[in-house]
């Protein structure tokens, strides 16, 4: 299916690695010229020569942390009128919200949901006026279904999630929508240090973890970044214009609620 979004730009954050270079890659391969940002530049790089080979879209790359003023004008100022935003970031560390300060929770609000609403902010105007756009917040499954070391991400998470519900209706007049993607347990980086921690909280090994989570999956896997990649580019395409306000589950059915 051609997905009708060859030639637009997009701005992926945190794309150097798991899903944000899943969500890279599969827009890419639609035709979508893509500017990337992560915080450290040889995996960028790395990412960024990948995409290019694979697609032949234009790839430009930004070092910026998305988390701070400085790095998110620095991507701005790379791609100021992108058609096509993706915001992400690292995910909060996981403890006990015993040990959290105000400065734990504010870098946390900082990654996870003022930076993306800034980054909406600063993008959406130019999307109105040329009456096309689609944004999409990689968020966590952990919106639906809390998990309890993951505090600082349920808290979050769920601000930019209740935020984005409000103005997605807004705007979407204008086609441009505005969709939350949920993963639940991809294989990525992210998921060694969360599977670490829950190991150590329950005095297992991360191994044992990773096994007995599997199980648990309906689909009876971890997913992978290009999984995620897809629905992402699919949420972005023009056939997706009227799905708005939506939380999307990429999860492989571990999300046992029915809405
Ligand atoms: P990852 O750790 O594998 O990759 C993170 C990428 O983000 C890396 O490229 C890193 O350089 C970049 N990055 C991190 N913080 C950044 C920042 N402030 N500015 C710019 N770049 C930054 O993570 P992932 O598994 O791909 O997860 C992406 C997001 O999805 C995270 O917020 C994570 O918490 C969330 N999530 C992931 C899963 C999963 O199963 N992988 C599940 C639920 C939620």
């Amino acid at each position: 299916m051609d997905l009708g979004i060859r030639g637009r730009r997009a701005i992926v954050c945190a794309a150097s690695k798991g899903l944000g270079r899943g969500c890279a890659m599969a827009l890419a391969r639609e035709g979508v010229d893509v500017t990337l940002s992560a915080r450290g530049a040889e995996a960028l790089a790395a990412t960024a020569a990948e995409i290019r080979a694979a697609t032949g879209v234009a790839v430009q790359t930004v070092v910026a942390d998305m988390a701070t003023v400085e790095g998110r004008t620095a991507l701005l100022a790379a791609c100021p009128t992108p058609d096509i935003l993706v915001t992400n970031a690292g995910g909060p560390a996981p403890g006990d919200f015993r040990n959290w300060t105000r400065d734990t929770w504010l870098a946390a609000l900082d990654a996870n949901m003022l930076g993306p609403i800034e980054l909406i902010k600063a993008t959406i105007d130019p999307m109105i006026a040329q009456q096309f756009g689609r944004i999409i917040n990689i968020t966590s499954g952990a919106v639906k279904h809390p998990i309890d070391v993951l505090g600082l991400s349920n808290g979050a998470r769920s601000g930019l999630t209740g935020f984005v519900s409000g103005l997605a209706r807004s705007v979407a007049r204008h086609n441009v929508t505005i969709n939350n993607l949920l993963p639940g347990a991809h294989e990525t980086d992210r998921v060694k240090v969360t599977m670490a921690a829950m190991a150590a909280q329950r005095g297992s090994t991360p191994e044992a973890m990773k096994a007995e989570r599997a199980k648990a999956i309906p689909a009876g896997r971890f997913g992978d970044a290009m999984d995620f990649g897809a629905v992402c580019a699919f949420l972005c395409s023009l056939q997706a214009g009227y799905m708005t306000a939506q939380n999307v589950l990429v999860d492989g059915g571990a999300y046992s609620g029915v809405y």
